[in-house]
């Protein structure tokens, strides 16, 4: 298997070799040359697997640059009841013949990008060991991905995790979930300033190229090949689940914000998975959800962003969303950089009345969004229909789910992050309090390790220096 750019100006690359990257050099995405596809006797035996077993088909499909017996041992040390909190992993909760909920959010930091992350920390902590090399993660967060990175690299060899936050605009439970690790290698920064601050350091640091290297600075954001490879296994695990033979569909509804999730979903789909509708849902951020039904991709500023009760979809534009479009254009690299070239300089393109917006049905993809009244009412409703208690995101893919999806296929509904980290909301739709997962009780009780800096590039320069000269536990 070997990776190209969607912008076609990369020499074809190994897994290993995509690993710890960002953007391409060309500024695309790393993506498969050709995408493996899965024959009816290899669906029928994945059937029967268990997680473990199904992650290591899968993503072997995708990582051929190491060993199958260090794969599997990466899988296994990964994906345990005592990281999810049961050996399915991902469980399936029906709420009534043919609708179902799959359950992403069992891991550390109580959302769904832990089945990716965490899968991610012990790749990176196998492959610097290979090479005898150290990297120092730089992020921002405004909470759900920072945390989630932490957790999964805290105690990885030859990885330090410096993370920025806005100091004091996380709530309480994001902050002590972050700040609580004692670990050495975890880093904190609380910085005196918004989101954006604090994104605008990173790209600072970033783009000094000098800098990078020298410190090995590098990312795990939401454009890492890996993580979107990860996702895949759940999208095969659901599928089997809420089916009894594969010559049946199921439709997936996915709340979306940088398009990681559901990308999976349509790779999963292009391998063979007998997928209906990829059904996608945003809040009143829809910057996605206009192009399915417009053709129109027009980025956002972020001060046109808004701040919303599903946090985690405020996305101005979805970096993962050029993957797709790749693959809609015929996989047309020059299309492709002709579409960017707009969507770099903060501009819109237009599908609408070209052959690719027609195109877009060929790949399932319907979407709609929803807003705060229709969360809230659908968090109300679920819990008095079915005893079921879903947080602010998953309730966005609820509510398109239900309005969008094909009445004779079953839908599955992804949820993405657990109803305890959204208390407010969730008292005011129930008028009680969310239950806390054991573990959670007194999370804010526990002593926080940060610093505090202004936002300034070169204060946040001059503190990963001094620690990262130290050296590693
Ligand atoms: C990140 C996130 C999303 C959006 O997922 P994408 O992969 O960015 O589309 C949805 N819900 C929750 C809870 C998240 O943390």
């Amino acid at each position: 298997m070997r990776y190209i750019s969607t912008r076609g100006g990369m020499p074809p690359k190994s897994f290993s070799e995509i690993l710890l990257s960002g953007l391409s050099p060309d500024g695309g995405l790393a993506i498969p040359e050709t995408y493996p596809t899965i024959t009816a006797d290899e669906l029928q035996q994945w059937r029967k697997m268990n997680y473990e077993s199904l992650a290591f088909e899968i993503l072997s499909r995708f990582i051929d640059d190491i060993p199958a017996e260090d794969l599997r041992a990466i899988i296994a040390r990964t994906y345990t009841r005592e990281i999810f909190g049961s050996a399915d992993i991902t469980p399936l909760k029906t709420l009534a013949p043919d609708f179902h909920i799959l359950a992403l959010s069992n891991g550390p930091t109580l959302a769904f990008k832990d089945i990716a992350m965490q899968l991610l920390g012990y790749l990176f902590e196998y492959t610097l060991a290979k090479t005898g090399s150290e990297l120092n993660i730089l992020g921002a967060t405004s909470g759900d991905t920072g945390s989630s990175a932490e957790y999964a690299m805290r105690g990885k060899h030859g990885i330090r995790v410096f993370m920025l936050s806005p100091h004091g605009k996380m709530s309480r439970f994001q902050a002590a979930q972050m700040f609580s690790l004692q670990d050495k290698n975890i880093f904190n920064i609380a910085i005196r300033g918004v989101f954006d601050d604090c994104q605008d350091i990173v790209k600072a640091v970033s783009n000094d190229h000098t800098f990078k290297q020298a410190h090995r600075i590098g990312t795990v954001n939401s454009i890492n090949w890996a993580r979107v490879v990860a996702q895949i296994v759940y999208y095969f695990k659901g599928y089997f689940a809420a089916t009894q033979s594969n010559d049946e569909q199921v439709s997936f509804a996915v709340p979306s914000g940088n398009f990681g999730n559901i990308c999976a979903g349509h790779v999963a789909r292009m391998m063979g998975l007998p997928i209906k509708q990829l059904i996608l849902a945003t809040n009143e951020n829809d910057v996605l959800d206009e192009f399915f039904r417009t053709g129109v991709y027009r980025p956002r500023a972020t001060s046109e962003t808004k701040h919303t009760s599903s946090p985690s979809m405020d996305i101005s534009k979805a970096s993962n969303f050029e993957r797709f479009i790749f693959d809609l254009t015929g996989r047309d690299a020059n299309k492709v950089v002709e579409l960017w070239s707009a969507v770099d300089k903060g501009r819109a393109f237009d599908l609408s009345r070209t052959p690719l917006f027609e195109k877009i049905k060929e790949f399932g993809f319907v979407s709609g969004n929803s807003n705060h009244a229709a969360r809230i009412a659908t968090i109300r409703e679920v819990y008095q229909k079915y005893q079921i208690l879903v947080d602010t995101h998953t309730a966005d893919g609820l509510k398109v789910g239900q309005a969008l999806r094909d009445k004779d296929i079953p839908l599955i509904c992804m949820e993405t992050a657990q109803p305890a980290k959204f208390s407010e909301s969730i008292q005011e739709a129930i008028g009680q309090e969310p239950p806390r997962p054991a573990g959670f009780e007194s999370l804010e009780d526990l002593p926080q390790r940060f610093v505090v800096k202004d936002a300034d590039v070169e204060a946040v320069k001059a503190y990963i220096v001094e620690e990262a000269g130290g050296s590693l536990q």
